[in-house]
C-alpha cells in the first residue's frame, strides 16, 4: 500500500468515527433536553448499538492493521498526522482490552444510571440510586483495570480527563488550595453577610430571560450560525464540531442571575469549541484537548470576565431595560456585591468563586477513596456531608441538596471533577499572562470581547488536541501554580 493510499484510508476511518460521535451526541443532547423521559429505555438501547460499533470501528482487524501501517511509517507524514497517530494509539491502548459485550452495556447503564439519578434527586432517595451508581463505580474501576493493570486506578481515570494528571499532583494541588483556601473564604464571607439581593429575587418570566440568554450570546461573540441554546435541568455544552455547538441553560423565574452564569459558562466552553482550527475540526484532533483546559475557558468567562466590576457594570444598563422597572434603583456597585457574595453553600453549580473549589475537593476525597476501596458507595451520603462540614461549615439537610446535586458520577465520570478546580486555577494565570498583551478590562467594559476572543484562540482554542494539556498550558504559562489562583482572588476582593 502506499503512503497516499494509507492516508486515504486514515481519512475514510474519520469520517465513520465521526459520524458515530455525532449521531450518539445528538441522542444524548436529545435525551437531556427535549426528548419525553419515557424514552430512555430505547435509547439505552440504540446507544449501546451506536457504542458497540464504534468500539469495532476502532478495535477491529481493519483498524489494527491501518495502525500498524501508520505507526510504522510515522516519519514519512507531516506533523499532524503525526499526532494523530499518537492519539490513535492512545486510545487503542485504553480501549484494546475492554471486552466489547462490556463496552456496550456499560453505555447501556450510563442511560439507565442518568434516568435512576434523575428521578432519586426528584425524590429525595439515594437508596433507589445506589444499585446503579454501585455498578458505575465498580464498571469504571474495572474499566481503569483493563486500560492499564500496572497503574493505580484512580490515576488512570484522572489521567483520562487532563492527561498527565496522577493522585500525587492532585494531592499536592488541593493541599495547598485549601491552606490558603479556607482561611481566605473565613475573611471575605462575613463581609458579605448583609448584601442585599432582593431586587434580584422575585418574578423575572423565563421568556425575558430567554431573550436576555441571546443578548449575552451576542455580547461573547458566539457565532449563533453554528451554536445554539436548549434548556435542561443541568446546564452542559455538547459539540460536534465547530460546525455546531450546543449551549444549555436553566431558567428559575425568581433568579435571572442563576441562568445569566450558566450561558457565561456553557458560551467560555462553546467559544472554545468554535475556535477549533478549520483543517483539525472533524478529525481526531479536533474539539476540546481536556477537561482542565475546557473549565479554564468556562470558568474564565464565567467569573473572571463576568464577575468583574467591568462586565457587570457593563451589562447593567442592558438589565434595567429588559427587566424594567425591577432594576432601577440598583447600583453598579450594589449589582457585583450580588453576583460576588462568598457564602459557604450547599450547592457546587451555584457556589461563589472563593469557596467553589472547596466543594471539588469533597468529591476529590470521596471518588479517591470509593476507588482506592477504603469507602462503600453506600456511605457516601454519610461522608459527604461530614466533609461539608468540615471544608465548608455547613450542614446538609437533604442527599439532593447533597450527594445526589451533580449528574457526573451517574453519568460514569469518575476523575472528572478535579478539572474543575485545575481549570480555575489555569485561568487565572492566563488573565495574567492576557494582561501582558493585551488591554483586558478595557475591551470588557465596552462590551467588546474580540481581543480577548482572539487571544485565546490563537494560544489554546485553535490547536484542538493538537498539543497535550499540560504542554500546552506550560508553553502559555509556564508551572501550574495555585499560588496565582489565590492572589488573583484576595486581589479581586481586596484582601
Ligand atoms: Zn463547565
Amino acid at each position: 500500500m502506499t503512503d497516499e493510499k494509507l492516508l486515504q484510508k486514515l481519512s475514510e476511518y474519520e469520517r465513520k468515527r465521526f459520524a458515530y460521535t455525532h449521531a450518539s451526541g445528538i441522542m444524548y443532547y436529545d435525551g437531556d433536553t427535549v426528548a419525553p423521559p419515557g424514552s430512555y429505555l430505547v435509547r439505552g438501547d440504540t446507544m449501546g448499538e451506536l457504542a458497540m460499533l464504534s468500539y469495532k470501528l476502532s478495535t477491529g482487524k481493519r483498524f489494527e492493521d491501518m495502525l500498524g501501517e501508520l505507526i510504522a511509517r510515522k516519519e514519512n507524514f507531516d506533523a499532524v498526522t503525526k499526532r494523530k497517530i499518537e492519539l490513535l494509539k492512545r486510545d487503542y491502548d485504553e480501549i484494546k482490552n475492554v471486552p466489547a459485550r462490556e463496552y456496550a452495556d456499560y453505555a447501556r447503564l450510563l442511560v439507565e444510571s442518568m434516568n435512576a439519578w434523575r428521578e432519586a434527586k426528584k425524590n429525595n432517595s439515594f437508596e433507589t440510586f445506589l444499585p446503579f451508581l454501585t455498578r458505575v463505580f465498580e464498571t469504571v474501576k474495572r474499566f481503569a483495570r483493563y486500560m492499564a493493570p500496572d497503574s493505580d486506578p484512580y490515576d488512570t481515570m484522572l489521567d483520562r480527563y487532563e492527561k498527565g494528571l496522577t493522585v500525587k499532583a492532585c494531592d499536592g494541588f488541593f493541599g495547598k488550595l485549601r491552606a490558603r483556601l479556607v482561611p481566605l473564604a473565613a475573611e471575605i464571607a462575613p463581609r458579605y453577610e448583609n448584601v442585599d439581593d432582593s431586587a434580584f429575587r422575585g418574578c423575572y418570566p423565563a421568556a425575558l430571560q430567554r431573550e436576555f440568554s441571546e443578548y449575552l450570546m451576542g455580547v461573547m461573540g458566539l457565532d449563533r450560525e453554528r451554536c445554539i441554546i436548549g434548556e435542561t435541568e443541568h446546564p452542559f455544552t455538547t459539540n460536534f464540531s465547530k460546525y455546531d455547538v450546543r449551549i444549555t441553560t436553566h431558567y428559575y423565574e425568581d433568579s435571572p442571575v442563576s441562568s445569566m452564569y450558566s450561558v457565561i459558562h456553557e458560551g467560555g466552553h462553546a467559544l472554545y469549541e468554535l475556535g477549533v482550527g478549520d483543517d483539525i475540526t472533524l478529525g481526531i484532533c479536533g474539539g476540546g484537548v481536556s477537561m482542565a483546559i475546557h473549565e479554564s475557558q468556562s470558568r474564565f468567562y464565567e467569573n473572571i470576565i463576568g464577575r468583574s466590576r467591568e462586565f457587570t457594570a457593563m451589562i447593567l444598563p442592558y438589565l434595567r431595560k429588559q427587566f424594567a422597572p425591577r432594576l432601577d434603583g440598583v447600583t453598579p456597585e450594589e449589582f457585583w456585591r450580588v453576583v460576588t457574595v462568598v457564602k459557604p453553600s450547599l450547592i457546587r453549580t451555584e457556589a461563589d468563586e472563593v469557596t467553589y473549589a472547596l466543594h471539588v475537593m469533597v468529591r476529590y476525597e470521596l471518588e479517591k477513596q470509593i476507588v482506592a476501596g477504603n469507602l462503600k458507595v453506600k456511605d457516601l451520603p454519610g461522608e459527604w456531608n461530614r466533609l461539608y462540614r468540615e471544608y465548608l461549615g455547613v450542614d446538609v439537610p437533604r442527599d439532593s441538596e447533597g450527594v445526589l446535586q451533580d449528574m457526573h458520577w451517574a453519568d460514569g465520570n469518575v476523575g472528572y471533577f478535579p478539572s474543575y478546580a485545575i481549570g480555575s486555577a489555569y485561568g487565572a494565570q492566563f488573565l495574567r499572562e492576557m494582561q501582558k498583551d493585551i488591554d483586558v478590562w478595557g475591551g470588557v467594559s465596552k462590551g467588546d470581547l474580540t481581543e480577548i476572543n482572539g487571544w485565546l484562540c490563537d494560544r489554546i482554542w485553535k490547536y484542538g488536541q493538537l498539543r497535550d494539556p499540560g504542554e500546552l498550558f506550560e508553553s502559555i504559562c509556564g508551572p501550574l501554580d495555585p499560588d496565582v489562583f489565590i492572589d488573583y482572588l484576595a486581589g479581586r476582593y481586596g484582601v
